[in-house]
C-alpha cells in the first residue's frame, strides 16, 4: 500500500533517509552532536561524544556518552519551551475515562506544578539519587510527579497502576525506594479500583520484608472531582461520595495539602549526562522483570529524536499515544519525547472500549488527533466489533497511525491502514524495548515503502545485524537472531542494582553485539521482520518456525479474533505446533474450522508446519501491557501446572479455563 508523501515531512525520500542514516552510524559523534545544540546544557560537552565497550570478552560492558556534560531533563522539556514562548501551548489534554470528564494545562502551569511538587519532594527529604515510587493512575499528577523526580535528580520508578499489591511491593523493594507516590482510586470503565488501599497493603508486605518508606504521597482524584472543567451532575457510575479511603497517619499525606504550601520556583539540579534517570521494570512476558536504567543526556536525545522522527511531528499537532505511562512506551512518547518536541497530547484515562469501542474515534475527532499511537492488541480488540463504530467518526484529521507492542499480523495492519486510516495514513510499526529507550526499527512516514508487518528498517544511529545459530552475520535475504552492533545514545545502562544481569542477559550470548532476544529475517528488498522471540522460536523436524507466522495465517481465517502458538515436545518431530485459537463473538470453534485452520497453514508455510494441536481459548495470558505470555501457554500445552513467576499476568483466571479446554484439543 501507498504511504502518504507528504511535502512537509522531517525526511521526504528515501535518499534523504539514507544520506542521514550514513551519517548517523559512520559519525554518530556528529550526528547526534548537532541534535544536543538544540538542548539546554548547563555545563557543555567536550570531549568524544560516545565512550563504551559491547564486548564482554574485553572487560565490563558500559556505554556513556556525553559525559563531560551537565543538564536537566526536565528543564529541556518545560522551562525551555516556556522560555521560547510556549508558554501558553497546551501540554495535555487530559480527557478522562468518563467522557464528561477533561481539563488541559499549559507548558506555564506544568512547570508551576513540577516545580511546587519538586519542593514538596525536597520537603519529604528526598535528594539526588534517591527513588521514588510511582502507583498512579493516567492523571496529569503522574506527569508532575515523574517531572518533578527528574527536576532535583531523584530517579522515578513507576509501577504501572493495574499491577497487585505484591508486584508493586517486589518493584519498591528491588529499587528501595524511600517514597512512593498514588492516588485514591480509578475508574476503568465501570470498574472502580481501590488504589489506595493497594498500596496500602505493598508498604505493609515491604515493611515485612524490612524495608519501609517513609512518606506516602496521595492524590485526591476520583474523592475530590476537582479535576474535570465540566461540573455538571454525573452518571451514578461515579459514587465519589461513597469512597472510603484508609489513612495511616504515620506515612500518608496528602498531595494537595502539600502542594498549597509550596514554592513554584526550583531551581533544577544540573545532572551529569550519566546520572540515572529512572527504572522501569520490562513487562514480564519472558520471565521476571528487569529493572531497566535509564540515564539522562542520552535517553533525552534518543526520546526526542526518535518521536520527531518517526511520527514526524511539527509543533501545533495533536498527538496521541493511548500507552499507559506505566510502560516504557508511556515514558518514552507520552511525556519525555513529545515534551522535549513542544507537543500537544492527549493523555487519556479510560480504555478503548468504554463507554463503547468507538472511544479512540470520538477523541480523534474531538482533539483533531493527527498523530496516533497504539498496540496490536487494541487494533485487534477493535477488529472484533467490524467497522461501524469506526465509521461513525470521521477521523478526518489523522496522519499517522504507529503500532508498538508485539509483532503486527498483516491483517491487522491492513485493518489499520484500510478501515482505521481510510488508506490515507502511513503506518508506523515500531519495534523497540525497554531497553532500547526509543523506536530502533520503524518507517519513516511519507518517506518510507511499507509491507504490512514489517518494521522496516533502522533508527538513526541503529547498526541492526541478523546473525545464524553459530553467531556468523547473515548478509542478504535470511532469518536468525536480531543484533545491534554500535550504541546508541537511549540504550539502557544497566540492571537496576544488578550490572551481571545486564551482561548475562544482553551481551553473553553473541559476544560484541547487544542481543534484544527477538528473532527477525531480513527479506530481498533489505526490510526487517521480526518473527516474534528467540524463546518462541520452535523446531519442527529441523525446520526453524516463529510463531508469529504461523499466528498471521490462523488469524487470516475470519472466525478468528486471536491466536497464540506454541512448541510441545514431540517424541518424532522433537517439537511440534499446538496452537490456541479465540473465535470471534457469535462463531463456533468445531472440528471443521480446525480442519480449515490446519489447511490454512500448511498452505500458507508448508506441509511440516500443520498444527499438531488446535484448542479452544476463549481468552489468552496476557501481561498487564497486554501481550500473550507464551512462556505459560507452554506449560498449559504440556498439562504442566507449575507456570512459574505469573504476577505480571491481566487475568489468572484465563489459565484454568485453558487447563480445563485442554480436554476439547482437536
Ligand atoms: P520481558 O523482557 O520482561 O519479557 P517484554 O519484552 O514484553 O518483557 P517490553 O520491553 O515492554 O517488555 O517489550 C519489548 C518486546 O516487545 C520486544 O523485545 C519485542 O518482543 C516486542 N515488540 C515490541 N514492539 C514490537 C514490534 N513493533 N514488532 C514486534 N515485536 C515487538
Ligand atoms: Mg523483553
Amino acid at each position: 500500500p501507498p504511504t502518504s508523501i507528504s511535502e512537509v515531512s522531517h525526511v521526504k525520500t528515501m535518499d534523504q533517509y539514507k544520506e542521514m542514516y550514513k551519517q548517523s552510524v559512520e559519525e554518530p559523534g556528529k550526528f547526534w552532536g548537532k541534535i544536543a545544540e538544540t538542548f539546554y546544557f548547563k555545563k557543555q560537552h567536550e570531549g568524544e561524544f560516545f565512550d563504551y565497550n559491547l564486548d564482554i570478552r574485553k572487560g565490563e560492558v558500559y556505554i556513556r556518552c556525553l559525559s563531560d556534560a551537565t543538564t536537566n531533563i526536565c528543564y529541556n522539556c518545560l522551562d525551555r519551551n516556556v522560555k521560547s514562548g510556549h508558554g501558553d501551548t497546551i501540554a495535555f489534554y487530559w480527557e478522562g475515562n468518563d467522557p464528561m470528564d477533561s481539563t488541559s494545562i499549559t507548558y506555564k502551569k506544568l512547570l508551576d506544578e513540577v516545580c511546587k511538587f519538586s519542593n514538596v519532594l525536597k520537603s519529604l527529604g528526598v535528594k539526588k539519587g534517591d527513588r521514588v515510587a510511582i502507583y498512579m493512575p493516567m492523571i496529569l499528577e503522574l506527569v508532575v510527579a515523574m517531572l518533578a523526580c527528574a527536576r532535583i535528580g531523584a530517579v522515578h520508578s513507576i509501577v504501572f497502576g493495574g499491577f497487585s499489591a505484591e508486584a508493586l511491593s517486589s518493584r519498591i523493594l528491588d529499587a528501595k525506594c524511600d517514597v512512593l507516590v498514588t492516588a485514591d482510586g480509578v475508574y476503568r470503565g465501570t470498574k472502580l479500583i481501590d488504589l489506595k488501599s493497594i498500596a496500602d497493603e505493598a508498604l505493609e508486605l515491604c515493611t515485612k520484608d524490612g524495608h519501609s518508606v517513609s512518606a506516602c504521597v496521595v492524590v485526591k482524584h476520583i474523592t475530590a472531582n476537582s479535576y474535570c472543567d465540566d461540573k455538571t451532575e454525573r452518571p451514578a457510575m461515579r459514587p465519589y461520595s461513597g469512597f472510603k479511603m484508609s489513612w495511616n497517619k504515620a506515612v500518608d499525606r496528602s498531595w494537595e495539602d502539600l502542594m498549597q504550601s509550596a514554592s513554584n520556583e526550583c531551581e533544577p539540579e544540573w545532572m551529569n549526562s550519566e546520572d540515572p534517570l529512572f527504572i522501569l521494570y520490562t513487562s514480564g512476558s519472558t520471565g521476571i522483570p528487569k529493572g531497566v536504567l535509564h540515564h539522562v543526556s542520552g535517553y533525552m536525545l534518543y526520546a526526542a529524536t526518535t518521536h520527531k522522527y518517526t511520527f514526524d511531528y511539527h509543533c501545533g499537532e495533536v498527538y496521541f499515544c493511548t500507552a499507559d505511562i506505566g510502560w516504557i512506551t508511556g515514558h518514552t512518547y507520552i511525556t519525555y519525547g513529545p515534551l522535549l518536541n513542544c507537543a500537544t497530547s492527549v493523555m487519556f484515562e479510560g480504555t478503548p472500549l468504554f463507554p463503547d469501542a468507538s472511544r479512540y474515534w470520538a477523541i480523534v475527532d474531538k482533539y483533531k488527533v493527527s498523530k496516533f499511537y497504539t498496540a496490536p492488541t487494541a487494533i485487534r480488540s477493535l477488529m472484533k466489533y467490524g467497522e461501524e463504530p469506526i465509521r461513525k467518526y470521521s477521523r478526518s484529521s489523522l496522519k499517522v497511525l504507529g503500532t508498538v507492542g508485539e509483532p503486527i499480523n498483516p491483517e491487522a495492519w491492513l485493518f489499520y491502514h484500510k478501515v482505521i486510516g481510510n488508506e490515507s495514513c502511513s503506518i508506523v510499526d515500531t519495534f523497540w524495548q525497554t531497553e532500547t529507550g526509543g523506536h530502533v526499527l520503524t518507517p519513516f512516514p511519507g518517506c518510507t515503502p511499507t509491507k504490512p508487518g514489517s518494521a522496516t528498517f533502522p533508527f538513526f544511529g541503529i547498526v541492526p545485524a541478523i546473525l545464524s545459530d553459530e553467531g556468523v552475520e547473515i548478509e542478504g535475504p535470511g532469518e536468525g537472531y536480531l543484533v545491534f552492533k554500535q550504541p546508541w545514545p537511549g540504550m539502557m545502562r544497566t540492571v537496576f542494582g544488578d550490572h551481571k544481569r545486564f551482561e548475562r542477559t544482553y551481551f553473553t550470548k553473541f559476544p560484541g553485539y547487544y542481543v534484544p532476544g527477538d528473532g527477525c529475517k531480513r527479506d530481498e528488498d533489505g526490510y526487517i521482520w521480526i518473527t516474534g522471540r528467540i524463546d518462541d522460536m520452535i523446531n519442527v523436524s529441523g525446520h526453524l518456525l516463529s510463531t508469529a507466522e504461523v499466528e498471521s495465517s490462523l488469524i487470516e481465517h475470519p472466525q478468528v479474533a486471536e491466536a497464540a502458538v506454541v512448541s510441545k515436545p514431540h517424541s518424532v518431530k522433537g517439537e511440534c505446533l499446538y496452537c490456541f485459537v479465540t473465535v470471534l463473538q457469535g462463531s463456533e470453534f468445531n472440528k471443521e474450522l480446525v480442519k480449515e485452520l490446519k489447511e490454512k497453514v500448511r498452505h500458507h508455510i508448508g506441509a511440516f508446519s500443520t498444527p499438531d494441536y488446535i484448542q479452544n481459548a476463549p481468552g489468552l495470558p496476557k501481561t498487564r501491557s497486554g501481550k500473550i505470555m507464551r512462556r505459560v501457554l507452554r506449560n498449559v500445552a504440556k498439562g504442566n501446572r507449575d507456570l512459574g513467576d505469573v504476577s505480571t499476568m491481566a487475568d489468572a483466571s484465563v489459565v484454568e479455563v485453558l487447563f480445563q479446554n485442554r480436554d476439547y484439543t482437536v
